[in-house]
């Protein structure tokens, strides 16, 4: 059976994600930091519907936790087939003046450094060369790498715009290596997350700035996040989906 890890998936987009990769077949490896009960429930709910998954904690800042996380994965029969990088994190909206450096290194420690683990573990199993029978990686970025989202948080906007770089610099470097490095760029999407912001509300705020007049659900990012892992993208390697309702 086919493995598929998802960072961040006790919840929002990687729960969603989580559960659509079951209904596709693939066994999931449900990661998750702190949240153990929520991702017993997505683990549950996959497995009542006659899927396959087991849950995963792990702080994906920790490269040592990363790399035991691959290892409990390694035990199953199965192989990783697919990651996604999900797990995400923003503090409370603030301006530049504001920052930190220990809340910038904070930040960057789970959004770029964690992916970057989690890529070179994924890699190290999927990879030709490795003896593996290769993948495909997407990684979940955000608008905000595009949009800076000032005012709000410029240092999570730019942790964003680090793994877009990641994804294109890692899909040319495995390429021949018969695995896929994509990235899907979420707009503004109704999960818990905006609440670690200090705005709970902040998707119905914007929606009248988003061209399709309103924020997306999460299935609606897994969707696109399971296509890129696909067969169906099976040509499609360096590339970023927006998802952003016309944003
Ligand atoms: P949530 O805050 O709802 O969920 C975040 C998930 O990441 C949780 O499962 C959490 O686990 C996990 N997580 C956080 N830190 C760590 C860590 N250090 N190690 C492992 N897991 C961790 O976020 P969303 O679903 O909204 O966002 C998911 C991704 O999508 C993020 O990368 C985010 O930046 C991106 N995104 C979201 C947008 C939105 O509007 N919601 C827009 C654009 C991008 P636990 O609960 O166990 O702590």
């Amino acid at each position: 059976m086919k493995i598929a890890l998802v960072t961040g998936a006790s919840r929002g987009i990687g729960r969603a994600t989580a559960l659509l990769l079951a209904q596709r077949g693939y066994q999931v490896a449900v990661n998750y930091h702190q949240r153990a009960q929520a991702a017993d429930e997505v683990v549950r709910l996959i497995e009542q519907a006659g899927g396959s998954a087991f849950s995963v904690q792990a702080n994906i800042a920790d490269e040592a936790q990363v790399m035991a996380m691959f290892r409990r994965i390694d035990q199953q029969p199965g192989e990783l087939s697919a990651l996604v990088n999900n797990a995400g994190i923003l503090f409370q909206q603030a301006t530049i003046e504001q920052l930190t450096a220990e809340r910038i290194n904070r930040l960057f420690s789970t959004n770029v450094t964690g992916s970057f683990i989690c890529c070179r573990e994924a890699i190290r199993r999927m990879a030709w060369h490795h003896g593996g029978k290769g993948g495909a990686i997407v990684n979940v970025s955000s608008a905000a790498a595009r949009l800076g989202a000032p005012g709000e948080y410029i240092d999570y906007a730019a942790s964003k715009g680090a793994m877009d770089t990641l994804t294109k610099g890692l899909s040319l470097e495995v390429a021949a290596q018969g695995v896929r490095v994509n990235g899907v760029r979420p707009g503004f999407i109704y999960t818990e997350m905006h609440a670690d912001g200090g705005e709970a509300d902040r998707v119905n705020r914007v929606a009248p700035a988003i061209p399709m007049q309103r924020g997306g659900q999460a299935a609606e990012i897994a969707s696109a996040v399971v296509w890129l892992l696909s067969d169906e993208a099976s040509y499609i390697t360096g590339s970023i989906i927006d998802a952003a309702g016309g944003r």
